[in-house]
């Protein structure tokens, strides 16, 4: 299977072909060097991307979602599908779905469904990742604790991918963007051009690292920091309230 044959398939899903393709192409250069992990595998569009680069390179996905829908998936929802719905529950379910993807795309030696919340994992997990992609839910709690529990497991040189980034509050909610931007400012990644809503960003090296932490003392140097200000000759301004004497 190849990637061609891939853009050929319908899948179920929310992301543009450009988008996925970017997902090929850079889990195909990351998974050289460590295993990668997507949150929200939903019925596979983005594990089939990432999983085709993975297997390229002859590494692994690690593919994450509690598969009970999210928020806005659930009946009367904007992306409700009735499709995905178990008839025995009556509540949504995407694991089959997300199953026949990837056995009808050979992916199972390649791709690892990990049937949990992200969070839970990530308690106990210990493996350096080169990729991880967060797509999970867009509530703001979920994608603030998506990116707090996995972006520490990010090995030097690894991408981080937030999928619907949009800047304009019309256009989509805004977690994954404030997330993207918490990144950024971190100072622990470089940014890439973003491909419509998908932001790539890449983990600096120790090299790199350096760099950063240079160029914060030099811009501490001619701008201190807030809070750093006040001229060590200042007159001390005396506390208006009284100090307390002994009890
Ligand atoms: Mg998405």
């Amino acid at each position: 299977m190849t990637r061609e044959e891939l853009n050929k398939r319908v899948f179920k899903g929310f992301m543009a072909e450009d988008e996925a393709d970017r997902l090929y192409e850079i889990a195909r250069e990351a998974a050289r060097f460590g295993p990668c992990l997507e949150i929200g595998s939903y019925c596979g569009l983005s594990a089939a991307y990432l999983g085709l680069g993975c297997r390229e390179a002859g590494g692994i996905l690690f593919s994450i979602d509690h598969h009970g829908g999210s928020e806005e998936q659930q009946p009367g929802g904007e992306y409700f599908d009735p499709e995905l719905i178990d008839p025995q529950t009556g509540r949504v379910d995407t694991l089959p779905l997300f199953r026949r993807t990837i056995r009808e795309l050979s992916l199972e030696d390649t791709v690892v469904p990990i049937v949990a919340r992200s969070e839970v994992v990530a308690r106990c997990w210990q493996t350096p990742l080169s990729l991880v992609f967060i797509d999970g839910s867009h509530a703001y709690d979920a994608v603030f604790t998506d990116y707090s529990s996995w972006v520490s497991h990010l090995r030097p040189g690894g991408f981080l991918l937030i999928h619907d980034v949009f800047f304009d509050p019309a256009q989509g909610g805004q977690a994954p963007r404030c997330i993207y931007q918490l990144a950024i400012a971190s100072g622990l990644f470089t940014e890439l051009p973003l491909v419509r809503t998908l932001g790539i960003l890449r983990r600096v090296t120790p090299e790199r690292m350096n760099d950063v932490e240079r160029d914060q003392r030099q811009r501490n140097a001619v701008c201190p920091p807030a809070g750093n200000t006040v001229p060590r000759d200042s007159p001390r301004v005396e506390s208006p309230v009284p100090e307390a004497g002994p009890s």
